[in-house]
């Protein structure tokens, strides 16, 4: 397992250091700086003998290929986790542990900021499944324990929170779910592997949308989900039964962009503090929702956990409704109205709050999200003091 050995060889190395040679040996393969993207259903097996005992180290193209091999190695060297499956998309990566440790009969414990469609499958597949899914105030904490019950297998937390970013104190909801016998589950895509490792604070299974700054370029679709020793096994086992798996372009594109993540973030995190900054003290905004901000009730507990911020984070206009919102929305000219974020340019997408059920905070106004590209700050800027502009106009 040359691709093993090479994982270990940077885990005393700085995380840029790692995020450039770690998961494949260019050695392996002639050389070449990148691995092959190998395109693969059946894998030959040499006689009867090694096809009956399937004793070779790939199988079959579902089971994993050099190029899938090199994207998990690099994910577990930066997770620190036992192992790592990949999806096609991140809902992929939230509805596969999922359906591995809950059962009919199972309560669940789903944070209510929770990524929509998460709770769009909780409320659909899962209940249809005869699993009793509850919501929990993403601020619970230790008070989780409260909520825990003998049936509740799996807590399940995103930090900070889709769309109003409110930190959760993970190792305290960990610390409790597992007083219980119950798997944690983080869904760790806003931070990515370089500024929170969920494993360390006690999760025992990180799932990521790769779409977003792993792949960096709004141009494809990719999951992980990344288990410690306890929880591998069973992962593993209802990926295969499952039939899941990642194309290998993709995952191609996906390392590739990892090679690089290192100093995007930097810039993301910069020109997104800079901006939330700044938004603080422009008229017709009321609040700005970024946990870097000293101002964020959060803040305190960004700073003891997280090692960085990505550029992702949402400002709450002082008043108006949905006119307002379009405004701000219709005057922009560098950010783009979309879905999704992670790419290198900027987005800006109207909050819809509405599916909340505890923990929906009282907003002054619409809650607008911006996704900070790498453009030059001074024109991200200029481009929202227009839309603020027309905010008020509106
Ligand atoms: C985008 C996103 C997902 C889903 O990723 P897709 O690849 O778009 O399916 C899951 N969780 C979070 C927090 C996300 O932002």
């Amino acid at each position: 397992m040359a691709n093993d050995i090479f994982k270990d060889k940077f885990r005393d190395a700085g995380v840029d250091t790692r995020l450039a040679h770690v998961g494949n040996d260019p050695r392996a393969f002639h050389g070449f700086i990148h691995p092959p993207v190998v395109h693969a259903s059946t894998v030959l097996f040499p006689d009867a003998a090694t096809m009956a005992t399937r004793n070779q180290k790939y199988q079959y193209g579902t089971h994993g290929t050099p190029t899938t091999d090199a994207l998990t190695t690099a994910l577990d060297a930066l997770e620190g986790s036992a192992g790592t499956v990949l999806t096609p998309s991140g809902l992929v990566a939230v509805t596969l542990p999922l359906l591995a440790f809950l059962s009919s009969g199972d309560h669940v414990l789903i944070t209510d900021s929770v990524y929509h469609p998460t709770r769009r499958f909780a409320d659909t597949v899962l209940s249809r499944m005869g699993v009793e899914v509850e919501y929990y105030d993403p601020l619970a904490g230790a008070g989780i324990a409260g909520l825990m019950r003998p049936d509740t297998k799996v807590v399940f937390t995103e930090s900070p929170a889709s769309n109003t970013f409110e930190i959760q104190d993970i190792p305290a909801i960990a610390r409790a779910a597992h007083a219980r016998g119950a798997v944690v589950m983080m869904d760790n895509t806003w931070a990515t592997p370089l500024y929170f490792r969920p494993l360390d604070h006690g999760v025992d299974i990180s799932i990521h949308a790769l779409t977003k700054y792993p792949a960096g370029h709004s141009d494809v679709l990719l999951g992980s989900v990344s288990a410690n020793e306890r929880c591998w096994e069973q992962l593993a086992a209802t990926n295969q039964a499952l039939g899941n798996c990642a194309a290998p372009d993709d995952s191609y594109q996906v390392l590739r962009g990892l090679r690089t993540m290192g100093v995007r973030l930097e810039r993301h995190q910069r020109s997104a503090l800079e901006i939330a900054r700044w938004l603080e003290g422009q008229a017709g905004v009321a609040r700005v929702l970024h946990p870097a901000l000293e101002s964020f009730p959060g803040h305190a507990l960004w700073k003891r956990d997280f090692a960085g911020a990505s550029g992702i984070f949402s400002v709450v206009l002082a008043g108006g409704g949905r006119e307002q919102a379009h405004a701000f929305l219709d005057a922009l000219s560098i950010f783009g109205l979309g879905y999704s974020w992670g790419g290198y340019e900027s987005l800006a997408v109207h909050v819809n709050l509405e599916d909340r059920t505890v923990g929906a905070g009282a907003y002054e106004g619409p809650v607008m999200r911006l996704q900070i590209g790498i453009e030059d700050a001074a024109d991200l800027k200029a481009d929202l003091e227009a839309a603020l502009a027309a905010a008020a106009r509106a």
